[in-house]
């Protein structure tokens, strides 16, 4: 077979401990042997990282942003603990904040569907995605424990000299007291990542927050939302056939376990971060959930959600037997080939990322599966495989579709 041609390079970001292992074995096996691969490579391992001073990751960002469409291996954040295992200059920040931060993007999160892994909620048949605020809020506030009775405020300062103030409470005993915010440009982005995910993927959009209660703060959302739903998506959705729907965030926790799902649901930070948890528990294992970072003006990142699978990472320098799942891994290097034969129009890439997903769930439908989904699948008689016999599967699936 003729390999696969491509146009324009992907930007392959390369990372740390299992995951590296996992990356390499993709590609040999199901990547390389098919398509004529280009990547501008970056070695975001932690050892890179930390010689380049952490160059390397805002190079790979800015290559994101110049060829529009990129696939990230897990890396490490560092930790004090990893500051003697690597012998780090400095404790660098994670790179998966630096490129989030570079590129002002938002994250989606999906569960990888298949059968014999059924979601705790029995009615969800297709998969609910995810889409999380990643600034401010709760997550970049300002606390004060108050010591007694007192006056708490809250004062805005304009750079003209304007004030601001409100009274917060008259404290008669002791108590707490939070300031947190957000900016407007920071939501709308959010919001145009959010409208452009759902036309993108053609699904329909939710957005729920308690604006009843909090009428200035998450009205702002609410408005922000429907503003730029009004100004720049509300013809596409409708052509599209696609709803956009507003509704109380207790609502739509309500609604959501009575759907089928196959739709975005979109969160405020907080909101993001107990729902995505409660959907990927819902739907089996970490080890079987998607992550793309999509920023306001059309740059794609894929990834898995999970991390670098450090105790299999020990297991293997061992010498020891590993069974660690690379479906989300994969599934980030079909994104990004799907991604890029889209925007390339090299209809070959669409159709072997599909073939390739099909092969990896076909794998686990025929009972051979890793030993994370052998504890939970419904499937009687499962061939458990070890990290590396799992690909070779995928790829002896894959030869048969192409
Ligand atoms: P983790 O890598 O997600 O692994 C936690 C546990 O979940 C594993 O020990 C394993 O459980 C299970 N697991 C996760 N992925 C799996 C897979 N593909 N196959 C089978 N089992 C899987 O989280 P962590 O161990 O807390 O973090 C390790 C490193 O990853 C940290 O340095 C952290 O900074 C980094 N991290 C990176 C990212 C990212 O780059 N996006 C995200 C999260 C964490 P058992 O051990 O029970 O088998
Ligand atoms: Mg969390």
């Amino acid at each position: 077979m003729e390999k696969i041609k491509m146009a324009t390079p992907l930007v392959e970001m390369d990372g740390d401990e299992m995951t590296r292992i996992l990356w390499k074995m993709i590609k040999d096996e199901l990547i390389l042997p098919f398509i004529d691969l280009k990547t501008e490579y970056y070695d975001l391992g932690l050892e890179h990282r930390n010689e380049t001073d952490d160059k390397v990751t805002f190079d790979s960002a800015e290559a994101a942003k110049k060829y529009g469409v990129a696939v990230k291996c897990a890396t490490i954040t560092p930790n004090a603990a990893r500051m003697d295992e690597y012998n780090l200059k400095e404790m660098w920040k994670s790179p998966n904040g630096t490129i989030r931060a570079v590129l002002d993007g938002t994250v989606f999160r999906a569960p990888i569907q298949v059968k014999g892994i059924d979601p705790c909620v029995k009615n969800w048949k297709k998969p609910i995605t995810l889409a999380r605020h990643a600034y401010g809020d709760v997550y970049k506030n300002t606390e004060i424990k108050v010591p007694g009775a007192g006056k708490a405020e809250i004062v805005f300062t304009g750079e003209d000299g304007q004030e601001i103030r409100q009274t917060i409470h008259e404290f008669t005993g002791s108590g707490v007291i939070q300031g947190i915010h957000n900016t407007d440009k920071s939501i709308t982005s959010f919001a145009k990542a959010c409208f452009a995910y759902a036309l993108d993927t053609k699904q329909d959009l939710w957005f729920a927050t308690k604006d009843t209660i909090s009428k200035v703060y998450d009205h702002n959302f609410k408005d922000i939302f429907q503003e730029v739903y009004d100004s720049e998506f509300k013809d596409k959705f409708e052509e599209a056939g696609l709803e956009y729907f507003y509704t109380l965030i207790d609502d739509a926790v309500a609604r959501v376990m009575k759907t089928e799902g196959g739709f975005i649901w979109a969160c405020k930070n907080y909101d993001g971060d107990v729902m995505s948890d409660m959907v990927s528990s819902a739907c089996g294992s970490l080890a079987m959930m998607t992550s793309v970072l999509v920023s306001p003006d059309g740059i794609y990142e894929y990834e898995a959600a999970h991390g670098t699978v450090q105790r299999h990472y020990y297991k293997h320098l061992k010498g020891e037997e590993t069974s660690t799942n690379s479906v989300a891994t994969i599934f980030a290097w079909t994104g990004a080939l799907r991604k890029r034969g889209e925007l390339d129009n090299i209809k070959e890439l669409m159709d072997f990322a599909d073939k390739l997903e099909e092969a990896t769930l076909g794998t686990i439908e025929s009972g051979s599966m890793t030993k994370d989904l052998a504890l939970i699948t419904s499937i009687k008689d499962v061939n458990v495989l070890n990290s590396e016999g799992f690909i070779k599967e995928i790829r002896k699936n894959l030869e048969m579709k192409l």
